[in-house]
């Protein structure tokens, strides 16, 4: 039996989860928790069973996240299939912490127990919420690396894993460059890392990713596949994000060129640096060239103070013409003043397509809140929904603030427990910080 891929919810990313539809699931004989191969034309990812979402029942639909999707090589509306596999317990795992972080005392019990059930393989780098917000001022979940199983190859963790520390920082086994391929970091940004924009990246989307992956049909069609996409609206609603997640969904490359930047930092090579970046994008095809601040690089041309900025935009129009049409290179432009832009650079054949970003409703506010508190430690029962009612008018990057502010707040009451002296942390301590609905309202207080 064949299944479509679909972007898991924000909630449920970063698990090696494959919720699949539950009608299919017991057609297939499976039940959560088990362990089961997603396999593409292309490749392969082991991942765990979860139960699949109500409104999936009966639609042959698997979810997986942006990370499975690319170790299996696979996108969204891909077709895979899904079978059992006996993967084996692990005996023992070795896991090592960033050098930043040494933890004192028992940590491994804390580890075994929120990782009990899941497969890894070596070199894999794993966030779990524990130690959130410990590592160098910053609020993030620590990322652990698997240094080592017994057996090898992906293994499941299981409650009578041994699980010990590694010596080696887990930098320098990154560096050593131990993992088997396809085991790394995983894209930067996934959809899944994106809330309360679904309509806007099925747009983008339909834009751009179908006819990067597949040019027969456009070609067939006599469809002209787009050269730009301008993606408008006010600042930290998720422009960037929607870019960068398309590029890695495609396994484009990224290329950015900031408005502001090019016009001032390289004043007077202005142009050059264009047509430099938009030669870099055509060898590295396929490619995706995000202009930040577009506004900046192309005004109107009445407004435009002078020839330099007469000559840009002309530069920038006859690049975006010269770009041929089988859709490889895409610029995508961004900016939050739409209006401000030459109306030429919007005509046919340039940013003739426009998405607008808006500012997020009460929906997509709970789902960025989900993104941004999925590796916190969240005390059990709080309601995010409550503090998306409560933050009307934050976009996307205030409510990410927002999270990381009261994981801060978490710290702060856990302060007089740390040993400011020593460098090291008790493992007690690390596995204690919960982030409270105090926190939460302290921090929406600012
Ligand atoms: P823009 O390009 O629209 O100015 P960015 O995409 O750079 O905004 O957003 C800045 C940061 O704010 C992101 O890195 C992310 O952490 C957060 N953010 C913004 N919008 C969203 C969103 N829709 N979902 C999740 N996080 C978001």
């Amino acid at each position: 039996m064949k299944l479509t891929v679909r972007p898991l919810k924000q909630k449920d990313a970063g698990r090696r989860l494959a919720a699949i539809d539950r009608v299919a699931a017991d057609e297939l004989g499976l039940s959560g928790g088990d362990i089961v191969r997603v396999e593409g034309q292309d490749g392969a990812a082991i991942a765990r069973v979860w139960p699949g979402y109500p409104e999936d029942d009966g639609t042959g639909v698997v979810r997986i996240d942006g990370r499975l999707r690319q170790e299996a090589n696979v996108g969204i509306d891909d077709r895979v299939t899904i079978e059992s596999v006996d993967v084996s317990r692990a005996e023992s795992v070795t896991i090592a912490f960033p050098s930043q972080l040494r933890v004192r005392g028992q940590i491994a019990p804390f580890i075994r127990d929120k990782l009990s059930g899941q497969p890894v393989t070596e070199g894999q780098t794993i966030r779990t919420s524990m130690g959130f917000g410990l590592m160098g001022g910053q609020s993030q979940a620590v990322p652990m690396k698997i240094a080592e199983t017994r057996p090898g190859g992906t293994v499941v963790i299981t409650d009578d894993t041994e699980i010990t520390v590694s010596e080696v920082a887990a930098e320098e086994i990154a560096e050593r460059g131990e993992g088997p391929e396809g085991t790394g970091e995983g894209p930067d940004v996934a959809y899944e890392d994106i809330g309360g924009l679904d309509d806007e990246l099925e747009q983008v989307r339909e834009m751009i990713e179908l006819p990067m992956r597949h040019p027969e049909l456009f070609k067939r069609l006599g469809i002209d596949p787009p050269k730009g996409v301008l993606l408008h609206g006010p600042p930290g609603t998720g422009k960037t994000l929607i870019a960068k997640a398309v590029a890695n969904e495609i396994d484009a490359n990224f290329h950015t060129i900031s408005g502001p930047e090019i016009m001032s930092k390289y004043y007077g090579e202005s142009e050059e640096q264009l047509r430099e970046v938009f030669e870099e994008a055509a060898e590295e095809s396929p490619s995706i060239i995000f202009m930040d601040e577009l506004d900046s690089i192309a005004p109107k041309r009445e407004e435009a103070g002078g020839d330099v900025e007469r000559r840009v935009v002309a530069q920038l129009l006859s690049l975006m013409d010269g770009l041929e049409e089988r859709g490889e290179v895409v610029v995508i432009g961004a900016t939050n003043r739409v209006d401000a832009i030459d109306p030429a650079l919007r005509r046919g054949g340039r940013f003739d397509r426009e998405i607008e970003v808006g500012v997020p409703n009460r929906d997509g506010r709970k789902e960025i809140l989900q993104v941004h508190t999925r590796n916190m430690p969240l005390v059990e029962g709080i309601d995010l929904d409550e503090y998306a009612e409560n933050t009307h008018g934050f976009v996307g990057a205030d409510l990410e603030s927002l999270a990381k502010e009261s994981a801060m707040h978490a710290l702060r009451r856990i302060r007089p427990e740390l040993d400011l002296e020593s460098d090291e942390i008790d493992a007690e301590v690390l596995n204690s910080i919960q982030v409270t609905e105090s926190d939460f309202k302290e921090a929406i207080k600012g």
